[in-house]
């Protein structure tokens, strides 16, 4: 890519719109980011949306002033093309057509959940691992299986983080909830080290190789009628909900006969799953691998260096192929590249 040798990723799948670059060795540097966090209620797709559009011009120049750059130093854009809530989706889809033809460099729609594999396999030096992908919209258990990220177990109905945001509205905490959680959690069980489950039980999550958690979120909300403290009710959560991921997580390692576990997505900033994580893959003598939480979350970073990847083994998106596509499946993205 000569001088030109930046690439720059936008991510805008959701509540975060982001900006990030790789240089031309594909190294990632610190994204510039702004999330859209609603007073009330959940995120609105519509509101998210004219949230980016209003934050990408100052975004855009915030990462270029970052690294000291013009934008003739890009010389590859790549955006998010799904999955994701459509109308913010297309704010980022536009922005990245937007600078790749004025720049006239190339454009490279990318696989949003495949690009938070690629970025911990970089950032944690793995090679084939079993990814557990906790964020708010998806949770999924995903190994590379003859040329494809494939999806060994997802949840089948709400993402786990969302999960946690709803519980923490219903009990007034704002978006994400999902931290405060943790600190809840982690405050009860720090003032009563030994807490037994017993009367905190909670349905347990696991389908066979599926989640679900909705069931939880509900008899979550029960414990806390019942009159039981927030801290314990975060606490068993926290715990049922976790194990359940790490079992799936375990029984993907068992069937594809792989040794490493990589965690992605914002519900890996948690310190409680990266330890259960841990713990699991020494019982089985495999590893456990959480990428800095920088590049847990949503995060443009991860969309550029998937971009210089796919670049780097040919693949470019024309024009007329850049649309976006909300239900974009992990597995539907062809992994050229090893
Ligand atoms: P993502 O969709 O990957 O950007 O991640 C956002 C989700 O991660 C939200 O549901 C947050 O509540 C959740 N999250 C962020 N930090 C934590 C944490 N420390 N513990 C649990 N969930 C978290
Ligand atoms: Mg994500």
């Amino acid at each position: 890519m000569g001088r030109n040798s930046w690439t720059l990723g936008i991510e805008s799948t959701a509540h975060t719109f982001s900006f990030g670059l790789v240089d031309s060795n594909g190294i990632p540097y610190p994204s510039i980011s702004d999330t859209v966090r609603p007073l009330e209620g959940g995120i609105h797709p519509r509101e998210a949306a004219d949230h980016h559009r209003d934050y990408s011009s100052t975004l855009f120049q915030k990462i270029l002033d970052s690294q000291n750059l013009q934008p003739s130093d890009i010389g590859a854009v790549a955006y998010s093309q799904g999955p994701g809530l459509g109308p913010c989706l297309r704010i980022g889809a536009s922005v990245a057509r937007t600078i790749s033809s004025a720049l006239g460099v190339p454009l490279i729609g990318v696989n949003h959940c495949v690009a938070h594999i690629e970025i911990g396999r970089q950032q944690c030096d793995c090679d084939d691992p079993v990814l557990l992908y906790v964020s708010g919209g998806n949770t999924q258990v995903i190994a590379k299986l003859q040329g494809k990220y494939r999806v060994l177990g997802e949840t089948l109905d709400i993402g786990i983080g969302n999960m946690l945001d709803k519980f923490a509205r219903q009990q007034g905490i704002p978006f994400p909830g999902g931290p405060v959680i943790e600190k809840l959690a982690l405050e009860f069980i720090e003032q009563h080290p030994g807490a037994s489950l017993e009367g905190l039980d909670l349905p347990y999550p696991v389908r066979g190789m599926d989640l679900a958690f909705s069931g939880i979120l509900t008899a979550a909300q029960r414990l806390i009628e019942k009159g039981h403290s927030l801290g314990s009710v975060c606490w068993s959560l926290q715990e049922h909900a976790f194990s359940a991921c790490v079992e799936v997580a375990e029984r993907a390692l068992a069937h594809s006969g792989k040794s490493e576990l990589l965690l992605g997505g914002g519900v890996a900033c948690n310190n409680r799953i990266r330890e259960m994580c841990t713990l699991m893959a020494t019982e089985r003598d495999s590893t456990s691998h959480a990428p800095p939480r920088m590049y847990c979350i949503d995060n443009g970073t991860m969309i550029a260096r998937l971009g210089y990847i796919e670049l780097e083994n040919g693949r470019t998106t024309s024009l007329i192929a850049s649309g976006i596509n909300q239900y974009l499946r992990t597995d539907d993205t062809l992994v050229s590249w090893s």
